[in-house]
């Protein structure tokens, strides 16, 4: 294989600084221009997103996956699964405010060890990943690139990567939606790009059911996505307006009491509605935190 005739060639970025752009900054642009502004530009993420339960799930569930793989494979078990995600939370300093009454916490810390049983049970977790939590990035013109971090990639018997982004929510019906989120041919052309060698197939893994919803794209589609983010980039560049789009996800919007459209229906009143510990060794503090745990 070849791996020198992908379009990327691995470290392209090096030494050159270029504005990057994650998924999930792009999305955000399409879904909505103003909320863009209010994160990307306006930078007030820290004043208005509040902080939410299941964002917090989330992060510890990856955080144990990704320290659970880290193990050798012979020293995996769910218990040892169940302990890194205890601990886990009990370390996360956001803990504290995103849970204000013991029963939403244990009702959440509950659904986290429910989720990774359903994960241990239905996966195989005999692997050696190639990478964990790995930041990937491409270039996308003379001064601006994508960036983003993968959850897990593997190696296919073929030599081509296998991307994988771990889901703790419902999964949809049908996986027919794949093939029109961008993100996944971005995190391709990224993969790529970073480790000069094919992806052979990107997988969102859901971790309630036993199959991946898995997705592949042929080299014409990840570089007709490479073209359309550019073009998406420079729109962006030029854009002096931001208008707000409304949406299905403005009720969960964090920046309604400051959205113009939101005030305008709402009479000018708005509806505003980890640090890591060390993982080894027998820190008094953190046992005891996972100890005070109400689950
Ligand atoms: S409430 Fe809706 S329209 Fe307003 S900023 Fe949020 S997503 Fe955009």
């Amino acid at each position: 294989m070849d791996w020198n005739s992908l379009a990327g060639k691995p470290l392209a970025l090096e030494g050159i600084t270029l504005e990057k752009y994650s998924p999930s900054r792009l999305k955000t642009y399409e879904t909505c221009p103003r909320k863009y502004r209010f994160i990307y530009i306006d930078n007030l993420a820290p004043q208005f997103e509040k902080p939410r339960p299941e964002l917090f799930l989330g992060n510890q569930i990856h955080a144990a996956l990704r320290r659970f793989f880290e193990l050798d494979p012979s020293e995996r078990s769910l218990e040892v699964l169940h302990n890194l995600f205890r601990r886990a939370w009990a370390v996360d300093g956001k803990r504290q405010e995103t849970f204000t009454d013991v029963a939403t916490e244990r009702e959440f810390g509950l659904k986290g060890l429910e989720l990774l049983r359903q994960f241990f049970t239905h996966h195989d977790t005999s692997g050696r990943p190639f990478k964990l939590e790995e930041w990937v990035e491409s270039p996308l013109d003379d001064d601006s690139g994508l960036l983003g971090k993968i959850d897990r990639i593997d190696i296919d018997p073929d030599g081509r990567l296998h991307l994988i982004d771990y889901k703790t929510g419902k999964p949809p019906a049908s996986a027919g939606y794949l093939r029109s989120d961008l993100q996944l041919p971005a995190y391709w052309l990224m993969a790529e790009s970073t480790f000069g060698r094919p992806v052979g197939r990107i997988s969102y893994l859901y971790l309630q059911t036993p199959t991946p919803y898995t997705a592949t794209f042929t080299r014409e589609e990840v570089e007709g996505v490479r073209r359309y983010l550019r073009e998406l980039v420079r729109k962006i560049r030029a854009d002096d307006q931001f208008l707000p789009i409304a949406n299905p996800l403005c009720r969960f919007c964090d920046y309604q009491s400051i959205c113009p459209l939101e005030l305008r229906q709402t009479g000018g009143t708005g509806s505003a509605t980890s640090g890591w510990l060390a993982w080894t060794g027998n820190d008094e503090g953190i046992d005891r935190a996972v100890n005070s745990l109400p689950f």
